[in-house]
């Protein structure tokens, strides 16, 4: 897909077919696709003219016909604890974002899908600024190619093991070590599903062989509740899927997360079982943001128990990270814990995420939310349909 900037085509968006067409409608060999994605994949080459084994013509239509272009940064943070988030520019006047989280035993990147988010979850801080666009197939992927060449990681590696358990870890600057990008979770601005159309080829380039090359497990989609693009994406991809359900019932959801007026949570949870059904997958990441005294009580826990008990169902319990001008707080880490047996006790896998960078602007949003042109659109609290690019 051609990017509005640039009349180039962006080769960061093009899944392998796509690409095996373009490079043919320039008079070459599909092989020479896979040549070229070995290259901006694995190697995170982003100039045709250093591609060394591929002959000069072609390389000189490359360089009028294509570009590799990753997102530009407008912004960096870091953690003491070796967060690290970006913000990226989409157009003049719009900004999103990335987050790396380092861990002992893996990376993970959070990455956007839109930006701003028309779904208007109430303690959400992306929220906040209305819908703005669907970022295309290459600003999502060129996301994670982005985050690996900053994080240094194709320089140090230009095999095919880049991202691999194999891969070695570095030292961070938290003095933790650092692991490359091993996990990429679609969980920054945006719901995934209300982009289909480009977050889908998206994920194909993430799993390709010939591409990023993670694997189903290590890519999570998270999506709050179209009902309809999960069983949609049950037939187009496998990546392991999160829902942020937030509630145990559907008056406390509609709430929190309004396109539950839409589809409600029983509806939510069959969908949920179909696609692991359909994929094989292990079981669905149910993402529970604690509010203090709003969705936190141990009968709300055992509620949430109920529903989930005996179905391949997890949930990750995160401590809400506050932002200016919210009305809610972060539930006291007690009562997180007590929460948690309860759903233990009740059944439910269930564990609370630790809190990280919360000395830079941690809620996802937060940082976008300061620098963009606030010209946005809101569907508000009275969604009755929600763009679906299809
Ligand atoms: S929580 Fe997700 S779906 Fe809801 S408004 Fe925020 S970004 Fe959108």
């Amino acid at each position: 897909m051609n990017d509005s900037l640039s009349c180039r085509e962006n080769l960061l968006g093009l899944p392998r077919p796509q690409l095996e067409s373009f490079v043919a409608d320039l008079g070459s060999k599909p092989f020479r696709a896979r040549q070229l994605m070995n290259w901006i994949y694995k190697r995170g080459e982003g100039d045709f003219a250093s591609m060394s084994d591929l002959a000069k013509d072609f390389r000189a239509q490359l360089a009028v016909r294509a570009e590799i272009r990753p997102p530009e940064v407008v912004k960096v943070q870091s953690s003491a604890d070796g967060t690290r988030k970006w913000l990226l520019r989409a157009d003049s006047s719009q900004a999103f974002e990335m987050v790396f989280i380092p861990e002992t035993d893996r990376g993970t990147l959070c990455i956007s899908s839109q930006v701003g988010c028309a779904l208007d979850c109430s303690f959400c801080s992306t929220a906040q600024q209305g819908f703005n666009r669907n970022l295309t197939t290459a600003e999502i992927v060129g996301q994670v190619w982005l985050a690996k060449r900053e994080l240094g990681e194709f320089s140090t590696a230009d095999s095919v093991d880049v991202l691999g358990d194999s891969h070695s870890p570095r030292s961070g600057s938290s003095g933790l070590r650092e692991r490359a990008v091993s996990n990429v979770v679609l969980m920054g601005m945006g719901e995934p599903l209300a982009n289909f159309r480009n977050v889908v080829p998206a994920l194909r380039i993430l799993l390709d062989d010939f591409g990023f090359d993670l694997s189903r497990r290590r890519v999570t989609l998270s999506t709050s509740g179209l009902v309809p693009q999960i069983y949609k994406l049950a037939a187009e991809t496998n990546v392991a899927l999160a829902v942020s359900l937030h509630a145990p019932n559907d008056e406390l959801r509609s709430e929190l997360v309004p396109i539950n007026r839409k589809h409600p949570i029983a509806e939510l949870l069959e969908a949920c079982w179909h696609y692991i059904d359909e994929q094989n997958g292990r079981s669905v990441t149910f993402e529970y943001v604690m509010l203090d005294g709003v969705n936190d009580s141990p009968a709300q826990a055992r509620q949430l128990a109920r529903l989930l008990a005996g179905h391949p169902a997890k949930v990750n319990l995160i401590p809400f990270n506050p932002f200016p001008g919210t009305r809610y707080g972060r539930s006291p880490l007690p009562v997180i814990q007590r929460f948690r047996d309860e759903l233990i006790k009740g059944g439910v896998l269930a564990t609370i995420r630790k809190t990280r960078g919360e000395d830079i602007d941690a809620a996802c949003g937060q940082l976008a939310g300061k620098v963009i042109d606030r010209t946005t659109v809101r569907l508000g609290s009275k969604i009755i349909g929600v763009a679906v690019s299809q």
